[in-house]
């Protein structure tokens, strides 16, 4: 399973960020010695050194999979500051001023939209403020061509804007139908592993239950399979409610995992026996039928085990429970030990 793909923005910014870094490092080490050489213009030139030696050590950083979440940011504040330090310090004839068209497309590809409109705007008002300043130049005497520049930016901005929208919404929704089970709305097994794997970063105090509903072909077989399927999503519906600090999967056809952070063994057993009871005593509705039934729980704790060797653990103790008679919880989990 490429559970890498379910973080295809991350993915994304990262590459964007890679070789926009070597990209915008070159040029800028062109410029500073163009600027220290033919224009003089030290200031300017010492800006795009130090904006050089940046971009190449996140790229350095990045191609040695070596990521922080500040370098998108400090390469969009630089890059922003060295435009417009630029524009201020340059004469505007060398069109310095014109990479600031580029920037909303380079926040909105490396930060997303709620940081591209935050930045797109407050440039729009720092690099027309510092235009503005300089006004008395000939090339920026005519409000047609001020009104021209203004235009190309805003649509730049849109388009970026509505491009990023698009996209991490796209991504979201595909996010939802790999990781989803369509029926019940719970996560499917892809979405476990996900979890298990990226998100739960802390799993010192992880805890897996099991719980395989009793004799449900039997309500298949009496009612029908609508019935069983609005069974299963009215209780995948109790599971998210009764074990909300958790995550719900729904790993077979009636058959769910819960995951979750416990402060003890005791709190986590007590979970497992709330579960069981809020099955025991709900009564569901469904084409004019009312259904009660049960549930088996197998419950284990995290102990450096891998996913499928935690399930395997915690299916044996679900098995208990169906030998045991049903309607009940088990576990290996000894209280004494873990209190200690
Ligand atoms: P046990 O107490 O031993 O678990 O008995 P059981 O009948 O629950 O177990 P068994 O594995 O024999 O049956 C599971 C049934 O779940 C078989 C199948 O008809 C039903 N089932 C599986 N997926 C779905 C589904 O998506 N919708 C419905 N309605 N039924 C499903
Ligand atoms: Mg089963
Ligand atoms: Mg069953």
């Amino acid at each position: 399973m490429d559970i890498a793909a379910l973080n295809s923005t991350k993915i994304l910014r990262k590459h964007v960020l890679k070789w926009m870094c070597l990209f915008f490092g070159l040029l800028s080490f062109i410029f500073a010695v163009f600027n220290l050489s033919k224009n003089h213009f030290y200031i300017v030139a010492g800006l795009e050194v130090c904006f050089s030696a940046l971009c190449f050590y996140i790229f350095i950083q990045l191609v040695k999979n070596k990521q922080r979440n500040w370098y998108a940011i400090t390469v969009c504040m630089t890059v922003t500051l060295v435009i417009l330090c630029g524009t201020f310090l340059a004469p505007l004839k060398n069109g310095l001023f014109l990479w600031a068209f580029s920037l909303p497309i380079l926040y909105y590809l490396l930060l997303g939209r709620k940081y591209g409109i935050v930045l797109s705007a407050t440039l729009l008002v720092m690099q027309s403020s510092v235009l503005l300043y300089k006004l008395p130049s000939p090339y920026f005497s005519s409000f047609n061509l001020a009104l021209n520049l203004l235009f190309i930016y805003i649509i730049i901005w849109v388009i970026s804007h509505v491009f990023e929208g698009n996209r991490a919404e796209f991504s979201k929704r595909l996010k939802n139908l790999a990781l989803l089970d369509p029926l019940t709305g719970a996560g499917n097994r892809l979405s476990m592993s996900h979890y298990f794997e990226v998100e739960i970063k802390d799993k010192s105090q992880l805890y897996l239950f099991l719980i395989d509903l009793d004799h449900f072909k039997q309500i298949n077989d009496e009612y029908g399979h609508d019935v069983g399927d609005k069974v299963l999503v009215e209780l995948a519906t109790l599971f998210r409610i009764t074990f909300a600090k958790g995550y719900v999967f729904r790993v077979g056809g009636e058959e769910f995992s819960l995951m979750g952070n416990f402060d003890s063994a005791q709190s986590a057993l007590a979970m497992a026996e709330n579960l069981r009871q809020a099955v025991a005593t709900k009564y569901i509705e469904a084409n004019g039928i009312t259904i009660n039934l049960t549930a088996s729980v197998g419950v284990v704790k995290y102990q450096q085990q891998n996913l499928a060797e935690l399930i395997a653990q915690a299916d044996k103790q679900l098995y208990k429970a169906k030998d045991a008679g049903r309607n009940a919880v088990f576990s290996d989990i000894n209280l004494c030990a873990d209190a200690a």
